[in-house]
């Protein structure tokens, strides 16, 4: 397989991000969380239903406009982006892969995949179908490239859609539940394909989820309760010091 180069990271930084909903009734989904993650940095956000993680993912992937406070974006604040700005900056730099996949069930996973660039084909400095075929066989699913959505179990579904999210060389993926809809294994296989598209393309990726087996394979897990971030802990951190007191426990 041919490389694809690699991504140019970015990172993001939430301050005093707020959002209220108040369609009827006013809810306070996010309050003043504050928030830095570091250019390929893999990280969770953990917590329980309810408690502003997709609301918190949709703000960072400017679907949505917060309330109050400002994402930077590599140090540029997003609220300064037009709606179409926007759009173009979706479309060059984010990957966006959801719970129930999101595929269009008529396609093959070979169209699906190259469909949110095809209008733009003509402009890409490459063969749409021919990066839509490597990045397949990259998430293992080169038998599979002819099927429809339907004749696929979910966790080659998703990763129909991990392959889709990665189709515009993105500097971020952002997954909302990604294992929400596929057992334990492919879950366990979504993740660790996850961390190796990473570890070899370097983008920032943040998967929000409520499962603490599918949160252990980050290198950071931040907890929302309320709409507030509770507490944070730093796995990686936590390994590094874990090995040094073993290091020293054998050189003792
Ligand atoms: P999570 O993803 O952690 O389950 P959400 O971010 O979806 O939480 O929701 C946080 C809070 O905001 C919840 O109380 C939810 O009901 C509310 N909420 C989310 N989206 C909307 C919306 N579009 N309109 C009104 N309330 C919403
Ligand atoms: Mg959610």
């Amino acid at each position: 397989m041919k490389e694809i180069p690699i991504t140019i990271s970015m990172s993001i930084i939430a301050q005093k991000l707020s959002k209220v909903y108040s369609d009827g009734s006013e809810v306070l989904a996010l309050n003043a969380v504050d928030l830095v993650i570091r250019e390929s940095e893999f990280t969770a956000i953990m917590g329980p239903s309810g408690s502003g993680k997709s609301t918190l993912l949709n703000l960072i992937g400017t679907l949505d406009r917060p309330t109050k406070g400002r994402i930077l974006i590599d140090g540029i604040d997003i609220a300064e982006f037009s709606g179409d700005v926007l759009a173009d900056f979706r479309r060059t730099h984010l990957g966006f892969i959801f719970q129930l996949f999101n595929l269009v069930p008529t396609l093959t996973s070979l169209e699906n995949v190259m469909l949110p660039l095809i209008p733009y084909q003509r402009g890409l400095g490459f063969r749409l179908k021919q990066r839509a075929e490597e990045l397949l066989e990259a998430v293992g699913l080169v038998g599979r490239m002819a099927h429809t959505p339907g004749e696929l179990s979910g966790g080659e579904q998703q990763r129909v859609a991990v392959a889709r999210a990665l189709i515009n060389n993105p500097s971020v993926i952002l997954a909302d539940e990604p294992t929400g809809n596929v057992d334990t294994k492919q879950g366990d296989e979504i993740m660790e394909l996850l961390m190796k598209v990473r570890d070899s393309r370097n983008q920032t990726t943040i998967v929000v989820t409520h499962n603490p087996r599918v949160a252990a394979f980050a290198d950071r897990v931040v907890f929302l309760k309320d709409g507030t971030i509770v507490d944070e802990s730093d796995l990686r951190s936590e390994l590094e010091l874990e090995n040094v007191s073993q290091m020293s426990r054998a050189g003792s």
